[in-house]
């Protein structure tokens, strides 16, 4: 396990010793060692691995396969049940603890489940697995396995789905206010306490099923409800009663995994039957989420021939995909370490290569099987990306064969405050390299070496239109105009200034154009720049790409018509299959030739500064990630984009609830009601929502302290990373540090790993461990001690219950970022929208702090100026202090003492 300096060892003889950073690292490259997340281990020790290890988390995912498990010693130790190490040694003892149980457990598997894994078992330990020869001793050897991706060919024993007839469109009965009280108690059940509070949320969040009374007026409810209420039932009760009674058609949409993990575990007090369950709950998240048997295959073929590390992840991935049940790579009991090994996004339908019937595990298909699910699930629980996803194309469907619509009448938005950033990214567009080279791949496949089943529409469309020479011809004229578009490789294009077609000249006059008008060159985030006063270069090349992707959008709508009238004339002769591959190519050709091209289109044609109109804001970018380029193009975001979230998803439905602990602007008195509205688009409805608060049941004046610091420079970064370290040790770990700037974050990394260390205590970083922010909230979350440093997308994502999290402290007031797009709001939405934006993030971050009764916490801002009208954004019984370091850190130590 990696300590300070070096490494903590669990000997063979029971005894454990620490190791110097370099013997640390010879061991490791060794692979005679036995570590937990090796990707992880590697970036700690700062090495690479030379030779494949014994990585314990891969013994886990062969095990028990399916089971969650966070990616560490510690992880690995509560999944199995051992007493929670402390620190570095203990969790190295740990490691060899749990590589025991998990081969004993092995031997011990019946029959039967040792066959099923055997084959895999084999194949793997061919391929070079480090843990394949210790399995194959416990489950038993092949002498020859029948070809070289047996064991990796999961799609044979997968269940297939069933069509259904199409469910009733849902009524309109109402829910009572005495049976919504029932079926709250009846949720509750004899363990739990109905409060009065949450009665009375129940019963306001009932509203939301009332019968609508006017076409396009929907009956919203605005629902601010703080932390403790117990929000998920108060509103589960009313949902379920109204879906029972009228039919399928209910959405319930979080913006975080975890609160979509935790309505589904919710759930089970309403569907105690798994059985029950499984038909009348679903969770759905976009088709990215999902493994595509079609591209796992491909991968696995690929694949079986190189052994090697990747080979071993997709093997695990196999043994998952025997225990899954829906096949969600962003599910909890998907080993997300394998990320490390094969990008997983390979796996996924990401690019739209999906060929539907035609695919011959279109019957397993586990994406298909989740959309099935959710046309007749009474509750189905999302996402607000997906939502917003779906309701922007409504009128094409989906791209899926079958023309059912999937019903929506009626929404749950829980995490409410996050419906405006959802509706921002949701409603936007970008004409960039990375956009037009997916456009390109989808129409030509790839081009060049490219290995890949994107075969483009040639390839996917040739038989369908064989004998139809009108379709052939708009197909030739699609292929040669896509010719246009950026390619494979563009990003050379662009940084060498060179480029290969009109795609690529406005690409490398746009990245000229942010070049020259953005200062920080090095900027670890995305730089930017406005669209006025552009040079004529730029101007030329807009419009050069708009006329080609005119040319492109003709033959695209022709094609699109062609396949339509083949399915009228040949309706006694298609099967099927050849139908339904018909209409989905159809609805791909729609969707880009009616919706992506022509938006493009909109956005270089109003470059000339006539056609935009008010409500877009539109600037060129160049997209960068820890300080990496990786896109560059023109941007255009809704100046409001809850105008498009009121029409095109409230506005269609015929109820809607809006709940969140944050939604209101405590700084605004009674004029609070204004920033939830303007924040969810609830004031473009025709009929005014309905709006309740409830306040939180925690005694914040005994559970919580504010403490605003006074006497640290947060520009000197020793002055800054001293104050962290004290701070985080204080409270002893569970604390998280935000930051404005990655710089600042990456300086106190190296500057308090060590101390904390030596106090036992772990430190998680983003921008520099090699993890995403999920798995390190994980890792973090699963430790009581530890700590995390992180920017802002950590804040919207943290959701850490319990002693875990004790602490936040900011090193600034975190002000929302002075982007173009930023000042064009404040524009509209006046001088007050910084403040209101700055007091609704800190007041965000503070209810992650105290989530139960017990729960104590301490927050924290470095920055002596910040301004008193911000400070409403906390509870006002919570004590809020200005002071010096030294006496904060006292404070703090004392409150948490008695935690
Ligand atoms: S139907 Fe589409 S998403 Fe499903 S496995 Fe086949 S290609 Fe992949």
């Amino acid at each position: 396990m990696p300590a300070p300096g070096g490494a903590a060892l669990a000997l063979p003889d029971g005894t454990g010793r620490l190791a110097s950073l370099e013997e640390a690292r010879a061991l490791f490259r060794s692979g005679q060692v036995l570590v937990a997340h090796a990707a992880f281990v590697a970036g700690r020790l700062k090495t690479s691995p030379k030779e494949p290890l014994f990585d314990v988390l891969e013994l886990f995912a062969f095990v028990r396969p399916g089971v969650p498990c966070v990616p560490s010693a510690m992880g690995l130790a509560r999944a199995l049940g051992l007493a929670p190490p402390g620190n570095a040694s203990e969790q190295a003892r740990a490691l060899r603890q749990a590589g025991d149980l998990l081969l004993d457990e092995l031997r011990a598997l019946p029959e039967a489940q040792r066959s099923r894994a055997r084959p895999l078992a084999n194949q793997l330990a061919r391929g070079g697995w480090r843990w394949g020869a210790v399995i194959v001793d416990c489950i038993g050897a092949i002498e020859k396995l029948p070809s070289p991706i047996t064991g990796l060919d999961v799609w044979q024993g997968l269940p297939k789905w069933e069509d259904e007839a199409p469910s009733a469109k849902p009524s309109s009965i109402p829910v009572e206010a005495a049976e919504t009280r029932a079926r709250l108690e009846q949720l509750i059940g004899i363990t739990g306490e109905t409060r009065v509070e949450q009665q009375a949320y129940a019963e306001a969040a009932a509203y939301a099923f009332s019968p609508r009374e006017r076409a396009g007026a929907p009956k919203v409810a605005l629902i601010e409800a703080g932390t403790g209420i117990g929000k998920t039932l108060g509103y589960l009760a009313p949902a379920s009663l109204w879906a029972e009674k009228n039919g399928a058609g209910l959405w319930v949409s979080t913006y975080t995994r975890n609160l979509q993990r935790q309505i589904v575990q919710e759930l089970a007090r309403l569907y105690p039957d798994p059985a029950e369950r499984e038909e009348k709950a679903v969770v759905r998240k976009g088709r990215e989420n999902y493994l595509c048997l079609l591209n796992y295959e491909e991968a696995a073929k690929r694949t079986a021939l190189a052994p090697g590390q990747r080979l071993v992840a997709l093997g695990l991935i196999a043994r998952w995909v025997q225990a899954t049940s829906d096949g969600d790579m962003s599910g909890a009991g998907f080993p997300s370490f394998l990320a490390a090994s094969v990008p997983l996004g390979e796996l996924t339908d990401r690019r739209g290569e999906c060929v539907y019937a035609a695919c011959p595990h279109y019957r397993q298909c586990f994406i298909e099987r989740a959309i099935r699910r959710s046309r007749h699930a009474q509750v189905v629980v999302a996402n607000h990306a997906l939502v917003i996803a779906q309701a922007s194309r409504d009128w094409i469907v989906d791209e899926t064969t079958d023309t059912q619509p999937e019903r929506r009448v009626r929404y749950v938005f829980d995490e409410g405050h996050h419906l405006f950033d959802a509706a921002d990214s949701g409603f936007s567009a970008f004409v960039s390299g990375f956009e037009m080279a997916e456009l390109r791949r989808w129409i030509r496949g790839p081009e060049g070496r490219a290995r890949s089943r994107a075969r483009g529409l040639e390839e996917r469309l040739k038989d369908l239109v064989a004998d139809d020479e009108a379709a052939q011809s708009a197909l030739e004229e699609a292929v040669a105009a896509a010719g246009a578009l950026a390619g494979d490789g563009w990003m050379r294009s662009v940084q060498s200034g060179v480029p290969r077609g009109t795609g690529e000249a406005f690409l490398v006059a746009a990245y000229a154009h942010v070049s020259a008008r953005s200062d920080d060159a090095e900027s670890f985030y995305s730089r930017e720049a406005g669209t006025e006063a552009m040079s004529d270069a730029l101007i030329e090349t807009a419009h050069e790409l708009a006329r080609a992707l005119r040319r492109l959008v003709a033959p695209l709508i022709r094609l699109a018509n062609d396949l339509r009238k083949s399915l009228d004339d040949k309706a006694d002769k298609l099967e099927t299959y050849s139908r339904a591959r018909v209409e989905a190519a159809a609805r791909g050709l729609d969707r880009r030739a009616k919706l992506i091209v022509p938006a493009w289109i909109a956005m270089l044609d109003a470059l000339d500064g006539q056609s935009k109109g008010e409500e877009f804001v539109d600037w060129f970018e160049i997209e960068r990630e820890d300080g990496r380029d990786f896109d560059v193009g023109l941007r255009r975001h809704w100046v409001d984009p809850t105008i498009p979230l009121a029409t095109e998803v409230l506005a269609p439905a015929h109820g809607a609830l809006i709940t969140s602990a944050t939604l209101r602007d405590a700084g605004l008195g009674e004029e609070d009601w204004q920033a939830a509205e303007v924040r969810t688009g609830a004031h473009h409805l025709l009929e005014p929502p309905r709006r309740a608060s409830f306040g939180s049941p925690f005694r914040y004046s005994e559970q919580a302290r504010v403490f605003i610091v006074k006497d640290v420079d947060r520009r000197n970064l020793d002055a800054l990373a001293s104050a962290m370290r004290e701070l985080f040790l204080a409270a002893g770990g569970g604390a998280i540090g935000l930051f404005t700037a990655v710089r600042a974050l990456r300086a106190v990394e190296d500057r308090i790993h060590t101390p904390l260390a030596e106090a036992n205590l772990a430190l998680y970083a983003q921008h520099v461990d090699r993890l995403d922010t999920g798995a390190l909230i994980d890792l973090f979350r699963a430790e009581e001690n530890a700590c995390l440093l992180g920017t802002d997308a950590l804040r919207d994502g943290v959701d850490v219950p319990g002693r875990s999290l004790r602490l936040v402290v900011f090193d600034k007031v975190p002000w929302p970022k002075p982007t173009i797009l930023h000042r064009a709001r404040r524009a509209r939405f006046g001088k007050t929208y910084d403040d209101l934006l700055t007091r609704l993030r800190l007041k965000q971050a503070f209810g992650r702090l105290i989530r139960s009764e017990h729960d104590k916490g301490c927050f924290v801002i470095l920055e002596s100026a910040t301004p008193s009208r911000l400070l409403t954004a906390f509870p006002p019984e919570a004590p809020v202090k200005r002071c010096g370091l030294a006496e904060a850190i006292a404070d703090i130590r004392a409150f948490l003492a008695t935690m």
